[in-house]
């Protein structure tokens, strides 16, 4: 591949108009490349939209922890399916009441965790 306006290999391609630039025109602008002043405000304002996007639907903000209450219904839902899996295999007959209480606490932790999910997108 060329570049659109020398007659040189490109390096790569313009984020915003996606013509392909050699490394006189490319303008690095961190997150992509931009062929002129024009495309780099633009390639500038993709990145943020970008960004505001993916804040928005809580996209790559995999730093934040689960809020504690559904961490809890997890632990309860592990706890019940841990310790009436272990009491099903010890007794050779398996444990209903430990499994059914193990089982609701999994579907209140996800029906929780669902809930909150849909909370975060206020828009
Ligand atoms: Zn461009
Ligand atoms: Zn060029």
């Amino acid at each position: 591949m060329k570049c659109f306006s020398h007659n040189v290999d490109a390096v790569g391609i313009c984020k915003s108009c996606n013509k392909a630039v050699c490394i006189t025109c490319a303008i690095d602008t961190g997150r992509g490349l931009a062929c002129s002043e024009n495309c780099q405000q633009d390639v500038t304002e993709i990145n943020i939209i970008t960004d505001k996007s993916k804040q928005l639907y809580g996209i790559g903000t995999s730093g934040k922890l689960l809020p504690t209450n559904i961490l809890m219904y997890f632990f309860f839902a592990a706890a019940f399916l841990g310790f009436g899996t272990y009491k099903s295999i010890s007794n050779e007959q398996p444990d209903l009441f430990l499994l059914v209480i193990g089982g609701g606490f999994l579907i209140v932790a996800a029906l929780a965790w669902h809930r909150n999910k849909n909370l975060n997108i206020n828009c």
